[in-house]
């Protein structure tokens, strides 16, 4: 059977574009996807709170907000398949795909699979996410209020970070493992000048402190030059050493940056493949959130139906 149109993963982007897309009387098929810690549903269901999705003034749970998406979705009959896709073969019409040794065909599809944020990789960074541990200031940055906090990156992520966290919180330290920020010049200017932030050179995170407590009250910090270890009292650790796309199946077939993020054509859904579309994280390098997501789902529904209306695929 070949599907009108298979929406490959799903978080806010992919559940928008399913609603959107079953609505549309397209049948969508959503290979939901199995990354996120084992777990279909993206990014929001390994956070807590989400304070700024609209619609939710007193705030809602990620798994929750996610379940409510999937209801939504299911309700106009969206089928899901909880699979990873393993392999895609986008160079002919109709389009195949694998997950699981399975195969599917689709004449349109969209791509949704999000992108994940680098870690440090210390246990007591994974122990105490969402306990202080965050990866997202616009997100987070809130539940720090007048508080001290800690930036690690030198990127324009961690600076941008930096900053956003300076208009709320008592002070931020931004931790750079060299002695040369990577971020433009013109974020560097800002966050240098900026008097509540201060920069911690040559150095690196080797433990967020503390575990027995269930909660973040400082970090183990070594100077990577001298080798000297301090401990540097802080309520909350943004890490900002970038993000990457999942896309590792796309790359041979669709056209992407040098991180790896989906290239779409300027304004639209449409990647360089015609008929296929993407959405969310993705290919979205600069905004990554639920909201942004959602709406560019939206977008891509709308505009696979369009597609498929034109070409007498509906
Ligand atoms: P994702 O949510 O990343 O979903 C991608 C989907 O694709 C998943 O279902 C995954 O399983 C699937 N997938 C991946 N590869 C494959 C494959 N090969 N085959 C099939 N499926 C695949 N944003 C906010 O607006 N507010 C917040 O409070 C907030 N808090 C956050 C807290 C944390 C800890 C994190 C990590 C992010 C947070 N964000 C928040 C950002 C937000 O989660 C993302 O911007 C949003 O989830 C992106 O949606 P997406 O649908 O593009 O991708
Ligand atoms: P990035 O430019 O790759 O920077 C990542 C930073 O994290 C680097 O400073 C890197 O250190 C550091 N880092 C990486 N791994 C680390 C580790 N394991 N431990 C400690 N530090 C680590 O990533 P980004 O800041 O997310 O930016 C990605 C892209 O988006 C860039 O092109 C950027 O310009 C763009 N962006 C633009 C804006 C804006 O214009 N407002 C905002 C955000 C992002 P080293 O420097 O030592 O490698």
């Amino acid at each position: 059977m070949t599907e009108k149109v298979v929406i490959i993963g799903s978080g806010p982007a992919g559940l928008t574009a399913a609603v959107y897309a079953a609505r549309a009387n397209l049948s969508p098929l959503c290979i939901e996807g199995l990354v996120s810690g084992g777990i279909p549903g993206g990014q929001l269901m390994i956070t807590t709170e989400v304070e700024n999705y609209p619609g939710f003034p007193e705030g809602i749970k990620g798994p929750e907000l996610m379940k409510l998406f999937r209801d939504q979705a299911e309700r106009f009959k969206t089928r899901f398949v909880t699979e990873d896709v393993e392999r895609v073969d986008l160079s002919k019409h109709p389009f195949e795909m694998w997950a699981n040794e399975k195969r599917y065909e689709a004449h349109s599809v969209i791509v949704a699979t999000g992108a994940k944020a680098q870690w440090l990789g210390l246990e007591s960074e994974q122990l105490l996410q969402n306990r202080g541990v965050s990866a997202c200031a616009t997100c987070d940055g809130f539940f720090f209020r007048d508080q001290d906090v800690c930036v690690v990156g030198g990127g324009d992520s961690a600076l941008e970070e930096a900053l956003y966290l300076a208009g709320l919180c008592k002070s931020v330290t931004v931790i750079h493992r060299r002695d040369e920020l990577r971020a433009s010049k013109i974020m560097q200017q800002r966050a240098l000048e900026h008097p509540k932030i201060s920069f911690l050179w040559d150095t690196e995170v080797v433990e967020v402190l503390d575990v027995a407590k269930g909660t973040v009250t400082g970090l183990r910090l070594r100077n990577r030059k001298t080798g000297a270890e301090q401990e540097h009292p802080t309520q909350g650790l943004f890490v900002a050493i970038g993000h990457v796309p999942n896309t590792a199946v796309f790359r041979d077939c669709l056209d992407h940056d040098d991180k790896g993020y989906l290239i779409t054509k300027p304004g639209t859904p449409e990647t360089n493949v015609d008929g296929v579309f993407a959405a969310g994280d993705v290919q979205d390098r600069m905004w990554r959130q639920a909201v942004t997501a959602a709406g560019s789902g939206c977008a891509a529904a709308i505009a696979a139906e369009r597609w498929l209306s034109a070409k007498g695929l509906t």
